[in-house]
């Protein structure tokens, strides 16, 4: 066998580290100078989402020997609506860095792998899949699939971010959903450390979004997370990336080509997030090579929960401000509050399922 990994990325390395765990090498081919060459900024794993797994880092580290040191846990979310605001309190996640950071999850994923990393190799998969037995699609980029077969988007997103300084809790994370500044989307702040946070505004690039003033829905953004932490937050560096897109692949993987993460379909068309499914689309699809399971098998409770979560995309999406300023009223409700941070209950897909009580096809 000779196996392929297009991508460095989160997908790319779980499965060249699989596939050594299991005694196979691969080439991998990535298209920067080095893992995690781009900027800097926090991202999050929230166990809400992903729910009977209590704690992922655990998960990882008991069934597939990979061990990920998070920046910080989370205990407490704050979610805000436009005039309303609740706490969820519990073992919540985690907060992790990305990028050039020296202790993003990338860089922590490279620095065990064995397999050569081909750096400044922008490949393309017609060229790879001439020369190689097995090809893993892992770049991110769900352009790359669409020329080798369907990949259904659920729509386009625009994000904007930046570094902000000021005094934050580690564990401590905030959300906005208030269509005045993240129109059917929403805002969040993870801190990096006590004094220095990410702030990132998202929204889907639907053709009324496309006609907003993006600074002034950033301003409004600042203007808010300010207002809820009760500070003046000072700006370090800004980012901003449209087109990012959120769909699924038909396929899981086609004769001997696997698509793994964004290029299956990992982000979650609910809030945008697809960490933890990325990491575990790049085991599975080496288990598969290594003859231990099946990707497709593997890969079909991804796909049940991307349609459970884009039943709750398009609830949220039909929400005025008024009814989300319900919703977050109704998180007072101890209760209700208990079973959203269950793991018991799989309440998103509870939800879902009241939603859209007919199955979707997978
Ligand atoms: C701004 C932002 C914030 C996010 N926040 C969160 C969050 O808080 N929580 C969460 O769970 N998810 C979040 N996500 C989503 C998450 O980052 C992705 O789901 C995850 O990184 C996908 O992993 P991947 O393996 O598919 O691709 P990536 O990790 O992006 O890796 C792809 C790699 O392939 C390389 N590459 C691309 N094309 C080629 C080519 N032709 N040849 C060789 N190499 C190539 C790239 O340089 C890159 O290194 C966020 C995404 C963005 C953009």
């Amino acid at each position: 066998m000779k196996i392929a990994i297009m991508g460095a990325g989160f997908s790319g390395l779980t499965c060249a580290l699989t596939l050594e765990k299991h005694g196979y090498s691969a080439d991998i081919f990535e298209k920067r100078g080095m893992v995690g060459d781009r900027m800097v900024y926090a991202e999050g794993i929230s166990s809400i989402f992903h729910t009977p797994i209590k704690d992922y880092i655990q998960f990882l580290s008991e069934n597939y020997d990979l061990h990920l040191k998070p920046t910080s846990n989370i205990s407490r979310t704050h979610i805000y609506s436009k005039n309303e605001s609740a706490t969820l309190d519990g073992n919540l996640g985690f907060i992790n860095m990305r990028g050039k950071h020296p202790d993003s999850y990338e860089k922590q994923l490279a620095e065990k792998i064995k397999s050569p990393i081909h750096f400044n190799a922008e490949v393309n998969y017609e060229e790879i899949s001439k020369e190689y037995t097995h090809v893993i699609l892992a770049t991110g980029d769900p352009m790359d699939v669409q020329e080798i077969q369907p990949f259904e988007i659920s729509y386009k997103a625009s994000f904007r971010g930046s570094t902000v300084s000021g005094e934050f809790k580690r564990n401590e994370i905030y959300t906005w959903f208030n269509n005045d500044f993240a129109p059917k989307g929403m805002s969040y702040l993870l801190p990096h450390s006590e004094t220095e946070a990410s702030l990132i505004v998202v929204y889907p690039q639907y053709p009324e979004n496309q006609k907003k003033d993006k600074e002034e829905l950033w301003e409004q953004c600042l203007e808010s997370a300010q207002k809820s932490l009760q500070q003046k937050l000072s700006i370090t560096n800004d980012y901003s990336l449209k087109d990012f897109m959120v769909g699924k692949a038909a396929y899981p993987r086609i004769g001997n080509t696997f698509f793994t993460g964004n290029c299956l379909g990992c982000i979650s068309p609910f809030i945008g997030f697809g960490q933890f499914t990325a990491l575990l689309t790049g085991i599975y699809a080496a288990e598969d090579i290594c003859g231990l399971e099946s990707y497709e098998k593997q890969t079909k409770s991804i796909y049940q929960k991307y349609h459970d979560s884009l039943t709750l995309r398009r609830l949220i999406e039909h929400s005025s401000n008024e009814q989300l300023d319900r919703v977050v009223k109704s998180l007072h409700n101890e209760l209700l509050g208990k079973a959203l941070t269950s793991p018991k209950l799989q309440i998103l897909k509870v939800l879902a399922k009241v939603a859209h009580p007919i199955p979707r096809r997978t």
